[in-house]
């Protein structure tokens, strides 16, 4: 969702006519886009700043901007603690890039925008500068479930789905760039609520001619419907691979975190996934160290991760954020316990990973080519339906196309082939 803001922001500063540098000593604007999910997220946007700030000294004409979620929750603060940033935008102002610029660059001020609100404008949503064929679109904005350790709903404000049609068009025109994958982005998509249900948006979308993969993320496990589950079967450009968070495998946590399903009902639903289609992978979140997860807790969060062996897990601490529900639990557990279940479960799912890596080896894939490998230029790199990052010699030429890879290695975070 970062990444997707920045390209938005990139859209609207080419207006401007910059353009990005990998180079922040060549820049005339530097802007910090942030996130707050984890205080170490949020601690890292004053250690980014500190280092621009020197680069600011020898060229004072440098502007520097924070934006996204800490933008957001600390507002004209940051201007105070970093007298050295010209410019605060919040997560609902990107639209508003160019004007506040134009304010700072003509008026010499200083700005904070970081009003929320509760409808939501096309003209937030310029076609996202990306390279290469795979690009993001945002279907929706904010979030309504307000699980008791999340601070989403606070940075990133209500639930407002775009209408269809935007959605569509927007598809439409980065198909003409030459993007072929297209990952629909929302806090929640399985309640989006545009001028049409969330399965009827992917029908839509998967029509769209050029486009030959079409992802999404993330699902709430309480909103997947069987209509969606169903729609694997019937669109052959929806990717065979989903993000379902489940959080934590004892139902006791779960109900403190308020997710609203029990474990049962989850394993229901990845059991129907699996059955109807052999192929389909599914990843998830997993936060460990909740206040009050007893090592009980913790072993139903391991068995659950045995039993379904995902395909790939992305695994937290759980870091209190000021404003939400659980950071006021008195219940909150020492760093040594959650660093220790952390690295438990990770050492677990690496295992698993590498032995569902290894089932892959001998089968033929259909990889969709995404370019040249960045670490040996003579390879091609490219994606399975089910997300497996698989590497293969070819001539790059083939970038764009959907091709048949027979797999002949595999290893914790990629698979080897050859067409
Ligand atoms: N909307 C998505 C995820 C948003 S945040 C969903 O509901 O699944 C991405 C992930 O960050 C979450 O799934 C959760 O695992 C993790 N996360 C959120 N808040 C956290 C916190 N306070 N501490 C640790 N991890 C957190
Ligand atoms: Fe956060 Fe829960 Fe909303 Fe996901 S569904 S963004 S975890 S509040």
């Amino acid at each position: 969702m970062n990444e997707n803001d920045t390209e938005r922001m990139l859209a609207f500063l080419k207006e401007l006519r910059y353009r990005p540098t990998d180079t922040p000593e060549l820049a005339d604007l530097i802007l910090i886009n942030t996130c707050s999910i984890r205080d170490k997220a949020e601690q890292k946007v004053y250690s980014t700043a500190g280092r621009y700030k020197r680069l600011k000294k020898r060229k004072p004409e440098l502007l520097i901007g924070i934006s996204g979620c800490v933008a957001q929750q600390k507002g004209g603060e940051l201007l105070k603690r970093m007298p050295y940033v010209d410019l605060v935008i919040g997560t609902h102002n990107i639209h508003r890039l160019t004007e506040l610029l134009k304010k700072v660059r003509e008026e010499k001020t200083r700005v904070v925008s970081t009003e929320l609100y509760n409808s939501i404008d096309s003209k937030e949503f310029p076609t996202p500068e990306v390279e290469g064929i795979k690009a993001y679109v945002s279907i929706m904005r904010g979030c309504d479930n307000y699980c008791t350790y999340c601070i989403v709903p606070y940075v990133r404000g209500r639930e407002v789905s775009r209408p269809a049609r935007d959605v569509v068009e927007d598809i439409r025109r980065l198909v003409d760039r030459g993007v072929k994958e297209v990952t629909l982005l929302g806090q929640n998509v399985n309640s989006y609520c545009g001028d049409v249900s969330f399965p009827e948006l992917l029908r839509m979308v998967c029509r769209v001619d050029g486009i030959e993969r079409v992802r999404f993320v993330t699902s709430h496990p309480k909103d997947i419907s069987e209509e969606l589950i169903y729609l694997f079967g019937e669109e052959d450009k929806l990717a065979r691979s989903m993000h379902l968070p489940i959080q934590a495998g004892s139902d006791r946590v779960l109900e403190r975190m308020r997710r609203r399903y029990t474990v049962s009902e989850y394993l229901n639903k990845v059991e129907l996934l699996r059955r109807l289609y052999e192929d389909m992978s599914i990843s998830t979140d997993i936060i460990v160290g909740f206040p009050g997860e007893t090592e009980e807790d913790f072993e139903k969060t391991m068995k659950v991760v045995k039993e379904v062996e995902f395909d790939s897990i992305f695994s937290f601490k759980y870091s209190p954020r000021p404003g939400t529900e659980a950071a006021t639990y008195k219940d909150q557990l020492p760093d040594d316990v959650k660093q220790r279940r952390l690295e438990v479960l990770q050492a677990l799912q690496k295992e698993i990973t590498l032995k569902k890596n290894r089932l892959l080896v001998g089968k033929t894939m259909k990889v969709l080519v995404e370019g040249e490998s960045k670490l040996d230029k003579t390879e091609l790199t490219g994606r399975t339906t089910c997300n497996r990052v698989v590497n293969f010699p070819g001539d790059k030429g083939l970038t764009g196309s959907m091709v048949d890879v027979t797999i002949t290695d595999a290893y914790a975070n990629s698979l080897r082939g050859e067409l």
